[in-house]
């Protein structure tokens, strides 16, 4: 057993916190050319934050239609795990729920 293997997905790491950081502004248009090649040079060898930008899309694309359509559940389920890990932080409580 090697523990230190070759791993392909490496999502973690420095560099996929700040491509997934810079995947709003890709999204919406407003990175800047230097941000740009940065995350497409990190996008072309990195699959987790390929399919994360993949997922984004086709979450803008669903709001951008304005929900009028269904989404396929597959995509659904997906959000729902998203919502739910977003959700988690500290701070996350109700007010005026003190116990
Ligand atoms: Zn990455």
């Amino acid at each position: 057993m090697n523990p230190r293997a070759e791993d392909p997905g490496r999502c973690g790491d420095a560099d996929c916190g700040q491509a997934l950081h810079r995947l709003q502004a890709y999204l919406d248009g407003e990175l800047p050319d230097t941000d740009l090649d940065d995350i497409r040079q990190h996008l072309s060898d990195c699959y987790p934050c390929t399919d994360r930008l993949s997922f984004e899309e086709q979450v803008r694309e669903i709001v951008r239609r304005g929900c009028s359509e269904e989404a396929p559940p597959a995509l659904l389920t997906r959000i729902e795990s998203a919502l739910d890990l977003g959700g988690r932080g500290p701070g996350f409580t109700a007010p005026g729920f003190s116990a």
